[in-house]
């Protein structure tokens, strides 16, 4: 049978917090074969794109941004939240529903002109992925892609990421 991402992807309601819908991958996480056709769902959707970099976010875009990177033979660059990287360090901060948050990234892993694929599980507002484009691009890199597992339509992250290739494996 196909692959269906969506069959390895679990609803949990009122997660975190009442109300919320939450699309949990550890079951994608669990299975091998799924996680390795993710994978190559994921460079399918790269096409040729010549990349020198993945790009992944805390805590779950370091899952498949380092298999992808792998795959890719490239390096993995963590993007994590304040406090967390040892290293010289940029720093961005970013709106949320209630009040602002950050997110930082090591100020030696990515070198001017050097070519970006961005990568996250879920892509929902579009405040993580737009605050981490921005950290790319002050650091030089130039973005070739941000592609995600999911895409929650109804919060039209797509429209903070205008002007960038952006993909998902499927959509909500
Ligand atoms: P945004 O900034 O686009 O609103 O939120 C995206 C970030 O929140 C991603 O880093 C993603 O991991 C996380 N996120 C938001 N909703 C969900 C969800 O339903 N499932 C998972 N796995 N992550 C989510």
């Amino acid at each position: 049978m196909a692959f269906n991402i969506k069959d390895y992807i679990r609803d949990v309601q009122d997660f975190p917090k009442e109300g919320v819908g939450f699309k949990d991958i550890t079951p994608l996480l669990n299975n091998h074969d799924a996680m390795m056709s993710t994978v190559k769902e994921l460079i399918t959707l790269l096409g040729d794109k010549k990349v020198d970099r993945v790009v992944g976010m805390e805590s779950r875009g370091f899952f498949f941004g380092t298999l992808l990177a792998a795959e890719l033979g490239v390096g993995f660059v963590p993007v994590r939240k304040p406090g967390k990287l040892p290293f010289d360090k940029i720093s961005q901060e970013y709106a949320l529903e209630y009040g602002t948050d950050m997110l930082e990234m090591h100020a030696d892993a990515i070198k001017p002109g050097e070519l970006v694929l961005i990568h996250d599980d879920v892509l929902a507002t579009g405040g993580t992925a737009e605050a981490v484009c921005k950290l790319v691009e002050r650091l030089g890199g130039k973005i070739v892609q941000l592609n995600f597992l999911m895409e929650l339509s109804f919060l039209h992250g797509r429209e903070k990421l205008k002007g960038y290739d952006v993909q998902s494996i499927v959509s909500y």
